[in-house]
């Protein structure tokens, strides 16, 4: 057993003891209070770490009964639905990116959400030809887009599921039906967007009597159950073809959208390929367009290697330069070029050139922030006739949050699944008599028209999501991703760096005060980053939010390569939970 396997295991058990004794000393450490619950596990057969406890172990009971790892992930998509319902669910889309042992294969089931045919490029400006303010646009029926998460479900459950959704959908049915205990994470974000759900049928479900649950409150969702049990029986086409979609065009309309009934039965998802890169002798399997996620990513781990990041200690003054240097140069190629490949060329093939990559890493300077970052031109670096002019996208959009979780199972599949409604409940409306929070990710898109990322009737929306799965000689070792906007590509890249590069373990890696950069001088960060390495910083040029906050939610899995074994580790930013199938 290595070093790192000795930690996780000391990690199991210091938890272990901890939450079996109750100690006060667990909140303080700001680890959910309530006994049982742990957020590290070790499993031989199977591990599923999700952001709630009660859908971590809906999944891990698909996977003790037999289902694979994709039963499990479907499952836990509808338990994440009801106990997590500001963060995903049916009314959202998502990218589940699912590793099949048998065939070595990583696919990915791409349900993102689709703009309206009645969609246009201007929709999200006012008469004047102005943006409109995000609170705005973003609580707006034409913010929906036609959701995809279902049929993302029943499409994977189709190519490697062994259970019926019937049977999957069960658990979350009878959660829905009896009521679910109101964590924390949920209690705050209810407490803070009463206004916004107080605009439809949501506030007789979140705000009973017109007063916000609260932690430890039983949220009952008799709609949402009922809409569950006509899935079990019609599947999705009740959703794209039935009485489910009849309500959500009904609601869409109600609040200004255009989305129709043919909107609903013409959704289309894809089943995508990876983009690959390399880093540390590894290779990074991530998300490629219309999710930013994957080739951002790898365009920073790219120049932090080229740097030779792991020279400097990992909370040195020079790691946070080099990683927000490294950062702001691919958001701004990330701005600039990526769209959904189906309406934009993505010059994917250039932007991951190791030549390009290696003339855009001349642009880093060790003493000084640069505060000219432009995209750079990674059309010169693919053999194509096209040469598309880099756009700047308007950002006025604040951090969106949703889910990230994985799952491996006993024959060593691997789902790592990011699954979204866009910002928290997303639009705040739920579609009548049916207990879905529909989404606003068409706010997702580029509010001003022309660049790579403008709405069109049937578009994708750019996304940043980026499920990942890491090998090393052809086999799978880790399996993450995270919620938060465009800071998800910033926590994917700097867990991976913590494993990849400072040998952490899978828990002190995720827990790793993170920071975030898309441009020069602003770095948002984690608490526990040193106030002398700010200071340092700042000398450079950058510039520290005033307050620390959060950034993401990582829920990861490694393998280990020699024995298969599973090490689970959920973020303590939510009070998710690492369950470990079959003994240690
Ligand atoms: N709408 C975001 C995206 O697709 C995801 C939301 C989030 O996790 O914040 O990039």
């Amino acid at each position: 057993m290595g070093p790192f396997q000795q930690r996780i295991i000391l990690w199991v058990s210091v938890l272990s003891l901890l939450f079996a004794l109750a100690l006060p000393g667990v909140a303080a450490a700001g680890k959910p209070p309530h006994p049982g619950d742990k957020q590290v596990d070790v499993g031989r057969d199977g591990m599923v770490v999700t952001a709630t406890a009660e859908a971590s172990k809906v999944g891990a009971d698909v996977l003790r009964k037999g289902g694979n790892a994709v039963d499990a992930a479907v499952a836990i998509q509808f338990a994440l639905q009801v106990s997590e319902p500001m963060m995903s669910g049916i009314g959202g889309g998502g990218f589940m990116m699912v590793y099949e042992k048998k065939t070595d294969q990583v696919t990915i089931v791409d349900s993102r959400e689709r703009a309206p045919a009645g969609a246009t490029p201007d929709m999200f400006l006012d008469e004047n030809g102005r943006i409109i303010p995000f609170a705005e646009r973003s609580t707006h029926g034409n913010a929906i887009g036609v959701p995809g998460t279902l049929m993302g479900l029943e499409t994977a459950l189709q190519k490697w599921g062994t259970q019926p959704l019937a049977e999957l959908i069960q658990p979350s049915i009878t959660m829905a039906e009896k009521g679910v205990r109101v964590n924390g994470v949920l209690a705050r974000a209810i407490q803070d967007h009463q206004e916004k759900l107080s605009r439809s049928e949501a506030k007789d479900v979140f705000l009973p009597g017109g007063e916000p649950l609260q932690a430890g409150d039983k949220l009952v969702q008799k709609d949402l159950a009922q809409t569950f049990r006509t899935i079990q029986t019609n599947g999705a086409h009740a959703f794209y073809q039935g009485e489910v979609g009849e309500a959500i065009t009904a609601t869409v309309q109600e609040y200004g959208g255009t989305m129709t009934a043919e909107d609903l039965a013409d959704y289309r998802l894809t089943i995508d390929e990876p983009v690959r890169g390399r880093f540390q002798g590894y290779e990074i399997v991530t998300m490629p367009p219309p999710s930013s996620g994957g080739i951002t990513v790898l365009q920073i781990l790219n120049k932090l290697e080229q740097r030779d990041i792991g020279q400097y200690d990992v909370r040195s003054p020079e790691k946070y330069h080099l990683f927000a240097e490294a950062s702001r140069l691919a958001y701004a190629d990330r701005g600039a070029y990526i769209g959904d490949p189906e309406f934009v060329d993505v010059p994917q093939q250039g932007m991951l050139n190791p030549d390009y990559l290696s003339e855009r890493a001349t642009q880093i300077e060790l003493e000084r922030a640069n505060p000219e970052v432009k995209p750079g031109n990674p059309w010169q670096f693919q053999q194509s006739s096209f040469a598309g002019e880099p756009s700047v996208q308007s950002d006025d959009r604040p951090i969106g949050e949703t889910t990230h979780f994985t799952v491996a199972d006993r024959w060593g599949n691997v789902v790592s699944y990011t699954t979204t409604i866009e910002q928290l409940f997303g639009t705040g409306i739920m579609a009548e008599g049916t207990g879905i929070m529909l989404n606003n990710e068409l706010t997702d898109f580029d509010a001003r028209p022309g660049g790579p990322n403008e709405v069109q009737p049937g578009k994708r929306p750019m996304s940043s999501m980026t499920p990942t799965l890491v090998f090393k000689d052809g086999k799978p070792v880790m399996a993450l991703g995270s919620p938060g906007g465009a800071t998800i590509i910033a926590s994917v890249a700097q867990t991976i760096l913590n494993v990849l590069v400072y040998d952490m373990d899978l828990k002190e890696a995720i827990e790793e005060p993170r920071i975030y950069t898309n441009a020069y001088p602003n770095i948002r960060w984690e608490v526990g980053i040193p106030a002398a390495v700010r200071a340092d910083l700042e000398a450079r040029g950058h510039r520290f939010d005033a307050a620390p906050q959060e950034i993401g939610n990582v829920n990861a899995i490694w393998i280990e390569p020699k024995t298969g074994r599973y090490y689970g580790a959920a973020d303590s930013s939510r009070e998710g939970t690492a369950i470990g199938i079959g003994g240690k």
